[in-house]
């Protein structure tokens, strides 16, 4: 095992953790930034799009809109800083060498011919790489806490490429890890986007909140492949004129496509109902329907829509988490020194979001949590041999999960597979407490078939398996946390509870760690989500 030293950790090279390291460099601190490079950030495949109070859109409507788009479920005081702060941190942007246009609500990257999250993504690193801010390329696994439970004094992460472990000294770590719509076999997100940063902060001893709130994008094309394929998100704009086929059926009116086009319904019913569509043929006979988008009349408007091949098959993919780890305004958790940032982070949304918000939220949260733990004073207190021995014990445990030389145990790379397609049938965008009971069956069976069996034991291998252990993990969040709540609201919809329930339900489902179990309560009021 590698041991090294940080003045601070931020794990998570998307927008959120780049802004966190940047700020905090800036802020005369030395972060050693820290990257899976299997795992591509949503922002670099983002629109570059930011909400944002800007000419006559203000910093109230934009607050107010939140609330009222995430089904007032929103951690107020997360809304109005990402609502009052926006404006500010896009000047960190500028000054990296983005450049911005204003836009009715908000502000768009300038692409200049090249993919706008790219340019993003591209500047920051740039920004950092000519600080000489260090990086290095490994999967964060574990925070390492102190044996009180109160501190971070390390994190422990798996070098793939080098096929070893590394055990960090460190105060404080931003988990600046992004969503887990790669729980889901169709994904806008990259489809190892699984959430480890939760399931880490979920072992350290952080409270997950809101994980029932995933949404999907309701029309993406792409081709189902063995792994899920490759979606790529159709814009509202590029579905005019178009039908919806599914086999010889026209579902164009079912789907609900003329009603979203005209504002009648949202994007998340659209999404609902095409699901439906899908999956109805799915539960009579056992496969699913493939829905093509073809264009209809063709002298209609948008049949010509540039950029759109048709007839091609579509459907709803997962795209992001709105649920995350429980945090204070600047990202700080129940666990001193462990701070997060962006996707990670719930309760900036509530039930569902703006458009244009997942990036306002990362700029934003990343530039406070930078802000935060540049405060905070240096050193852990622990001498270093002692965090490498608590390292050394956690790779113990987790290595015992993974070499089984048992005739019928799990593969991860299986058992991941298995999960997602649990996911897609089970707990997507139609549930009801039979199907998510179903899902959570599926769990039961890999967990009691454990532990897994790697038999190549290569790099490649242990680090699938571990992401596997997360995914058995962030899905079980979601599967227990939408199984909680019994009722229909914003992006979680209930066929057994189908209306929202305010007098009951206008609070967080939560899930914590007791006693090494998982552990699932509502916290009362909007708020606060105390840290
Ligand atoms: C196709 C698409 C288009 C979008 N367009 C828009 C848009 O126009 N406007 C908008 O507001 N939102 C958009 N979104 C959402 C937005 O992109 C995300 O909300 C935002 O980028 C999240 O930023 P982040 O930094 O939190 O996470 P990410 O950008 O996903 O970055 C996460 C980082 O964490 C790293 N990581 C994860 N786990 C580990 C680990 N265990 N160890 C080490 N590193 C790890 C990853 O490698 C990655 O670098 C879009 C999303 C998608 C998928």
């Amino acid at each position: 095992m590698l041991s090294r030293e940080a003045d601070v950790v931020v794990v998570g090279s998307g927008l959120a953790g780049l802004t966190a390291a940047l700020t905090l460099y800036q802020s005369g601190r030395a972060p050693l930034l820290i990257r899976d490079p299997e795992t591509p950030a949503a922002t670099a495949r983002s629109g570059g799009w930011f909400r944002c109070a800007t000419g006559g859109y203000t910093a109230e409507r934009h607050f107010l809109d939140t609330l009222a788009a995430g089904g007032y479920l929103a951690q107020r005081s997360l809304a109005r800083a990402m609502a009052e702060d926006a404006p500010s941190a896009r000047q960190l942007l500028e000054a990296a060498g983005v450049r911005t246009r204003d836009t009715d609500t908000g502000f768009a990257v300038e692409g200049a011919g090249r993919p706008p999250g790219e340019v993003l993504t591209g500047c920051l690193r740039g920004a950092l790489e000519g600080a000489g801010v260090r990086t290095l390329e490994a999967l964060a696994w574990d925070v390492l806490v102190a044996p009180d439970g109160g501190s971070v004094t390390g994190l422990l992460a798996y070098d793939r490429s080098a096929a070893g472990w590394v055990a960090i000294t460190t105060p404080a770590v931003v988990l600046a890890t992004g969503g887990a719509a790669g729980l889901y076999p169709y994904t806008s997100h990259s489809p190892s986007a699984t959430g480890d940063g939760l399931a880490a902060a979920f072992r350290a001893g952080a409270v997950l909140a809101d994980m029932e709130f995933v949404q999907f994008w309701p029309v993406a094309a792409g081709e189902p492949d063995e792994a899920g394929g490759v979606w790529r998100c159709l814009e509202p704009r590029l579905l005019g004129g178009m039908r919806l086929v599914s086999g010889e059926r026209d579902v164009t009116e079912d789907a609900g496509l003329p009603a979203f086009l005209d504002g009648r319904i949202g994007p998340g019913e659209l999404a609902r109902r095409i699901y439906e569509q899908v999956m109805g043929q799915f539960a009579a006979r056992q496969e699913e329907a493939t829905v093509v988008l073809t264009p209809g009349d063709p002298s209609g408007p948008g049949a010509t829509a540039a950029g759109v091949i048709v007839p091609v098959p579509v459907r709803p993919v997962a795209h992001h988490t709105l649920g995350g780890v429980v945090c204070g305004d600047h990202g700080q958790t129940r666990v001193h020194g462990l701070v997060v940032a962006g996707e990670a982070v719930a309760g900036s949304h509530g039930a569902d979001r703006l458009r244009g918000s997942g990036l306002t939220e990362a700029l934003v949260t990343g530039w406070r949590a930078g802000k935060y733990v540049a405060g905070l004073p240096g050193g852990t207190g622990v001498p270093p041999g002692d965090v490498e021995r608590g390292a050394r014990e956690r790779v113990r445990r987790v290595m015992a999960l993974l070499e089984s030389t048992q005739p019928g145990a799990p593969r991860p790379q299986d058992a991941v597979r298995r999960i997602a397609l649990a996911m897609w049938r089970h707990a997507a965008l139609v549930r009801t407490r039979e199907s998510l009971d179903a899902a959570q069956s599926e769990l039961n069976k890999i967990k009691r078939a454990m532990p897994f069996s790697c038999e190549t034991g290569t790099s490649t291998e242990i680090w699938a398996a571990l992401k596997a252990l997360n995914v058995l993990l962030v899905a079980e969040a979601v599967i227990r946390s939408a199984r909680y709540r019994k009722e229909s609201r914003g992006l979680h919809f209930r066929a057994d509870f189908p209306e929202q329930d305010d007098a009951e339900w206008l609070r967080h489902v939560r899930v914590k760690l007791v006693s090494g179990e998982m552990s699932l309560d509502a916290s009362g009021g909007l708020e606060p989500m105390e840290p």
